[in-house]
């Protein structure tokens, strides 16, 4: 789950990170007063899930008030990669010197911790690692150390940090380091950490994503979600426990089990079509889960056909079945459907199936050539 930049910074701000002093307006009117309380010039920024904003124009400076209502007023309902701008935050401007890059992440094959810096902030880091490998900085963290002092002290002298900033900027990254340990996050981001020109250290621009598998465990973050972030069938999934992934394929699959689930993709693939989806049912799915699934898969307008494949252990074919008739009748399904049931009540479910003539497969062989021959229309 990704939280918007001033969510992020707000965050930060909590472990001692210097941001500037902003707020966050949905209309030109509240961006002017809030511009009006700061005094001087302010900086408007379009609160989107995405990189980049500054080179779409959704990051533009104003000197007056009378600006910063002219701007905003362009910046609220803009479009950035698809996503309409309801949000602005405005921040106190600042006069930038130098711009540096700073997070947290995983390193997977590490399995720890890593700090990523560059010198060469401010653009987007993907884009830096592109051009000059050299310029970014990759710093592994022990999990029962955590960051020590000289490790931060050591960053700073790389990233060639002037003597009488090393202080302010270990303080700053064990802020971030702390706010990404505590958080469950994935990833915490400063792109800028700017050097203004009156000799501060300042989060210009934050980001951070969290772990979705950890949210439990974290219900005052879990209620910052924006809706933005997700379509209604991905919430409509998340609501009821489904994990789904929207695809551009034309063949939908209910799937128990995430592995089953990329193997029932990756076969689709084999056999010359491709999955309109990623949809795992999880474990014991009964069968209201199975009608919500199938709702899901069917609102999208590409599926041109759905493929079931349910390996029953905790789940029973008998449920599954029952919820796909479940569905069926609570819904207009016009799109052929194979379904592959084996293992706990398979013969239950498949007489189930039978009575409704829908059809079965044994292998997910067979299975997939028939839903594939189906899509085609063959
Ligand atoms: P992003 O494009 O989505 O990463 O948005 P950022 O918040 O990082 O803004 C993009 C760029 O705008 C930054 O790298 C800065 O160069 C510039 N910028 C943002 N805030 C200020 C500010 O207060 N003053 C100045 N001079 N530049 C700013
Ligand atoms: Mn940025």
């Amino acid at each position: 789950m990704k939280l918007h930049e001033y969510q992020s910074k707000r965050i930060f701000a909590e472990y001692g990170i210097p941001i500037p002093k902003g707020n966050i307006a949905t209309t030109a009117a509240e961006a002017r007063q809030i511009a009006k309380q700061l005094g001087g010039s302010v900086v408007i920024k379009s609160q989107v899930l995405v990189g980049g904003r500054g080179k779409a124009g959704g990051v533009k400076l104003a000197k007056t008030e009378e600006e910063t209502h002219k701007i905003a007023r362009q910046i609220l309902g803009m479009s950035i990669k698809g996503l309409i701008v309801d949000k602005v935050l405005v921040d106190r401007a600042v006069s930038i010197k130098d711009e540096i890059y700073v997070g947290v992440t995983i390193d997977r094959s590490l399995q720890r911790p890593v700090i990523i810096a560059s010198a060469e902030g401010g653009v987007e880091i993907e884009e830096v690692a592109r051009k000059n490998q050299d310029a970014i900085i990759r710093l592994p963290i022990g999990r029962r150390t955590g960051l020590l002092d000289y490790q931060a002290r050591n960053l700073a002298y790389d990233l060639g940090l002037r003597r009488d900033f090393i202080n302010q900027f270990v303080q700053i990254l064990k802020g971030l380091y702390t706010a990404f340990i505590n958080s469950d996050a994935s990833l915490v981001e400063i792109n800028p950490l700017a050097v203004t020109e009156d000799d501060r250290l300042l989060a210009v621009d934050g980001k951070i994503v969290l772990d979705d598998n950890a949210l439990f465990r974290h219900p005052d973050l879990a209620e910052l979600r924006d809706t933005q972030e997700e379509t209604a069938s991905e919430r409509q999934a998340r609501q009821v426990g489904i994990s789904f992934v929207k695809l551009d394929g034309e063949i939908g699959c209910m799937v128990n089990g995430a592995g089953l689930a990329m193997a029932t993709m990756d076969i689709i693939k084999y056999y010359g079509a491709e999955p309109a989806n990623f949809l795992d049912i999880g474990g014991g799915a009964k069968a209201n889960k199975v009608a919500t699934a199938l709702s899901i898969i069917l609102n999208d307008i590409k599926v041109k056909a759905v493929l079931i494949n349910i390996f029953g252990g905790i789940t029973r074919c008998d449920e599954v079945a029952k919820g796909i008739l479940e569905a069926l009748n609570s819904m207009e399904v016009t799109v052929p459907m194979v379904v592959r049931l084996v293992g706990t009540n398979e013969k239950e479910g498949r007489q189930i199936l039978a009575k409704a003539k829908i059809p079965t497969a044994t292998t997910l062989g067979e299975a997939a050539q028939k839903i594939v021959a189906l899509a085609k229309g063959v």
